[in-house]
């Protein structure tokens, strides 16, 4: 885990090596693979007891997705937000398991192209239980998945600060405010797996607030 990068798109990763697991949970695991032209994470969280799966992020290069997937049984595809690099494969991966993609109705219009829509709140499959929290701010409509002991962040917190709000649908203070109220509140242990790049914790990255703030983005 490195927490010396800057942040935003800086933290890319190295590897590209296929499938890779990245937490094992209480009866479920997230593994991950990085797809596409600017290193997506797409990551697959999979009821272990059920074999029952979320796919988050089909970013990009279906049969990649297609092995990460497995064996498993995807009950649906969910988008963190709605800029192109994460939803390339979404109407491939819709189709291929047979079901919805979704996506925040505040960020359709930036998506341009047909989505279910994904709601804030508790989110189940198989037997695991998530929460979808609305974290706007790099986009209106971004989400986290917050699961027992890993938060699955998209663009929204990265090691080293926030999400990119350069763009004119962003905003540095709504973001600001979405980690503090709906990610900072979780436990120091709990793991970080951003939309691209390396994962953190949340204990690693509180501390770092004021500068943030301070620096601007
Ligand atoms: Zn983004
Ligand atoms: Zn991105």
């Amino acid at each position: 885990m490195s927490n010396n990068s800057t942040g935003s798109y800086a933290a890319l990763s190295s590897g590209r090596s296929g499938t890779r697991d990245c937490y094992a949970g209480d009866g479920f695991t997230v593994s991950r693979v990085v797809v596409g032209p600017i290193d997506n994470n797409a990551y697959l969280v999979r009821c272990e007891p059920t074999g029952i799966s979320l796919l988050v992020d089909a970013a990009d290069e279906i049969d990649q997705l297609t092995q990460l997937v497995g064996d498993s049984s995807v009950a649906a595809i969910m988008t963190t937000h709605g800029h192109w690099d994460h939803h390339q494969a979404a109407e491939d991966a819709s189709q291929r398991f047979g079901v919805p993609a979704l996506l925040h109705p505040s960020d359709w219009d930036i998506a341009g192209k047909p989505f279910d829509a994904l709601a804030a709140g508790p989110l189940s499959f198989g037997e695991v239980k998530a929460t979808v929290v609305h974290t706007p701010g790099h986009t209106p409509g971004s989400v986290c998945v917050i699961l027992d002991g890993v938060a699955l962040t998209g663009d929204t917190l990265f090691p080293g600060g926030p999400g990119a709000t350069r763009f004119d649908h962003s905003s540095f203070p709504t973001i600001i405010e979405s980690i503090r109220s709906s990610l900072f509140t979780l436990p120091d242990e709990t793991v970080v797996l951003p939309g691209h790049g390396d994962s953190t914790t949340i204990g690693q990255e509180r501390d770092q607030l004021d500068t943030w703030i301070a620096r601007g983005w």
